[in-house]
């Protein structure tokens, strides 16, 4: 017996446990091969099976498929086969759903899809198979309620296995049977919502919010001084989001760090130790909104100092609790922000600003769970978690929320896009509602406003500059329209170019994309790393490690790196293909010139790129960058061709196409419809 055949054989035991099996043929079966449940007999749960994916395939494929599920894991992948009706929810909109399984389990999910089924392929240690399968079975539990075969499990070997004798008609019956939902009164609960919230919460001790003393300095200051100040400090702009009543006066900025933080001794001598010399611009205005106690909206991107101006008043606020911190039962500061490399990164900045020893703990998929949960358990201060697996570890009631009083939604547009709004809100229903809360985002379209207006009170908002200003004014850009057949020649004559201090950045569209030239430039002889979402988290971490020591100084990613992604000496980004939205550029080509560096960016546009060229000719044209003729043309021509669009079919709308941003990057604060803009 090989070794996997008895890993095979392993973890069948294991999962199967309670035998024997009973099989079922369907009534109909639609298609060869296909929708034959295996139900177990004693605990009416699907059985399931580890074989190597796409083994029964038969073809070519098969044996490559084989490998590429082995390479992943030493457990064999597990395949269920879901009616392709019914598979939606699995991968839920725009693959959303299938993103927060894996993010929660651990495991990799591949869906093949057929006519009738689809095969839902999981890969991943056993353990983390078993947590996707759990919550596949959770996902597609109200469709078997009404359908058995929403879902089926493939046998071990052949359905007319010897184990196996058809379920009995009383059986079929029994399981399509609806069973009655027990009627929930809600207006009863409805009456009593807020007698139960106020259960909820009654054993917490009470919190401190207030911890500013404004400096002389700033007090001083007039309305006209603040405003001018403002003006030159990157066009900051705040408000006030509080309903109904008069706006409430906005502190004014701090401009030195002394201005923030005389009373905080620790926290002055860990900036003199990291040698700033003052504030950034959002920080000189979040710092006096924040040690106010108030919630604040900050509008601002990854390398605008963002961190840092919810951090420092975080520690503070968690050290001025009338309880102590170490007789807290559970963290003080929860920081939930969208990827595994932003989460590493916050809590990077935590150990680099350590303040009274307060332990941060990460908390992602994809990492080590045991790891994390023992941690936790060791007592933790911050917790720095992308949302689903928190929501696993809330879920199974593994962490303590309820100590929290500081949360933070860090990069909340984008962890919108990535569709973890759900596990957000199941997070913040644990969280006592008479915390502090601050948001950032890098853009304020309508579900992020949402998003604010549902978690936080009365907020402040604080917008830099517009999303353009700040990243890409310090970069020298270059545009070059070339053919598809093209690029590789372009991207290689680059590389063959590149002085030996040099650190380049490739964006590409898509991971195979990212793995060919990363393979193709190490044939070559060239020390590369590659960053996407197919890798793993350690080869993942590995590769920005590496990058980030120049111990490679070429790193070929996906827009897993467009943002947030902090390593200061990058000197190019070379855009190999445009990104999706002209965001997407910005945030690329923030990746170089930073921390007061001069940066360049490289551009391969293509005539499939077309739509995208009027929004590009206005971010170069504020930059003061050479504007290519042809994507001028390029430009007008596609304006010509959605008019025409639209004189043919005036129903479609010119600006469907393009998908504006403008209305992601507008300014709800700057003169919206109503305070939130909506
Ligand atoms: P962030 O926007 O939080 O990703 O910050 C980007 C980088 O700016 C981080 O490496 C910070 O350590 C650094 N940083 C934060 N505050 C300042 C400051 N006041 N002066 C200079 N660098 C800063």
């Amino acid at each position: 017996m090989s070794d996997w055949e008895e890993e095979y054989d392993k973890n069948a035991v294991e999962i199967n446990k309670p035998a024997p099996v009973e099989f079922e043929f369907p009534p109909n079966p639609p298609k060869e091969n296909i929708c034959f449940g295996v139900k177990n007999r004693n605990t009416s749960e699907f059985s399931r099976e580890r074989r190597p994916y796409g083994a029964d395939a038969g073809g070519p494929g098969g044996d490559r498929r084989r490998q590429a599920g082995e390479k992943l894991d030493s457990s064999r992948p597990l395949t269920l086969h879901v009616k392709s009706t019914s598979v939606g929810r699995i991968i839920g909109r725009g693959g959303t759903r299938i993103r927060e399984l894996e993010e929660s389990s651990g495991a990799r999910i591949k869906i093949n899809r057929g006519d009738y089924e689809c095969e839902v392929v999981i890969f991943g240690t056993v353990a983390a198979q078993q947590k996707a399968n759990n919550m596949i079975d959770g996902l597609l539990e109200d469709i078997s309620r009404f359908d058995n075969y929403g879902r089926s499990h493939r046998g071990r070997g052949d359905w007319n296995d010897s184990t196996g004798s058809v379920w009995s008609h009383q059986q079929l019956s029994a399981a399509q049977a609806v069973t009655p939902r027990p009627t929930i009164d809600w207006n009863d609960i409805r009456e009593n919502k807020d007698k139960y919230e106020a259960l909820k919460w009654k054993d917490l001790p009470p919190i401190k919010k207030y911890f500013y003393t404004e400096a002389e300095s700033v007090s001083v200051l007039t309305a006209e001084e603040v405003s001018a100040w403002r003006k030159e400090t990157n066009n900051i702009f705040v408000d006030d989001l509080k309903e109904g009543e008069e706006k409430r006066p906005i502190p004014n900025p701090c401009r030195t760090f002394l201005e923030a933080f005389s009373l905080y001794p620790e926290i002055m001598e860990n900036i003199e130790r990291v040698g700033f010399t003052k504030p950034t611009p959002i920080q000189s205005q979040a710092w006096p909104v924040l040690l106010s106690g108030e919630d604040l909206i900050a509008i601002a991107q990854t390398g605008t100092g963002k961190t840092l101006a919810y951090l420092l008043p975080g520690f503070i606020h968690m050290d001025g609790q009338p309880v102590p911190r170490a007789e807290q039962n559970g963290p003080g500061m929860l920081v939930l922000t969208p990827t595994r490399e932003l989460a590493l990164q916050i809590e990077a900045e935590c150990k680099k600003y350590r303040y009274k020893d307060y332990k941060s703990l990460c908390i992602y998929g994809g990492g080590d769970r045991r790891g994390q949960i023992n941690m936790v358990k060791g007592g933790i201060d911050i917790v720095i978690a992308t949302p689903g697996r928190l929501n696993d570890l809330q879920m199974n009631e593994l962490i303590t929320l309820s100590s929290i009083s500081y949360l933070v939604l860090d990069e909340a547009d984008r962890m919108l896009d990535m569709g973890f709004e759900p596990q957000i809100m199941k997070i913040i229903l644990d969280i006592r509602p008479d915390r502090q809360t601050v948001l950032t985002s890098a853009t304020w379209p309508t579900g992020v406003r949402r998003l604010a207006k549902s978690y936080l009170k009365n907020p402040m908002m604080v917008y830099v500059g517009t999303l353009d200003l700040a990243a890409v004014n310090t970069v020298q850009q270059t545009v070059t329209i070339v053919s598809e057949e093209e690029k590789k020649s372009y991207l290689y004559d680059f590389v063959r170019n590149m002085l030996p201090q040099d650190k380049v950045l490739i964006f590409v569209g898509r991971k195979i994309m990212a793995d060919d030239i990363s393979s193709d430039l190490c044939l070559q002889g060239l020390a590369v790393q590659s960053l996407h979402g197919d890798r793993d988290q350690h080869d993942r971490e590995e590769a920005l490690q590496e990058f980030k020591e120049s111990r490679v100084r070429i790193l070929v990613a996906t827009d897993l790196a467009s943002r947030g992604l902090d390593v200061h000496d990058i000197t190019h980004v070379f855009n190999y293909d445009f990104p999706r939205n002209i965001e997407e550029y910005v945030h690329r080509v923030g990746r170089t010139g930073r921390a007061g560096r001069s940066g360049a960016a490289v551009t391969l546009v293509t005539r499939q790129d077309w739509r995208m060229a009027s929004e590009l000719i206005p971010i170069l044209e504020r930059s003061g960058q050479d504007i290519p003729e042809e994507l001028v043309l390029m430009a007008e021509r596609y304006e010509k061709h959605m008019k025409e669009k639209e004189l043919r079919d005036p129903k479609g709308g010119p600006g469907r196409a393009g998908g504006s941003s403008s209305d992601r990057r507008g300014g709800g604060g700057r003169g919206g419809r109503d305070r939130w803009g909506f």
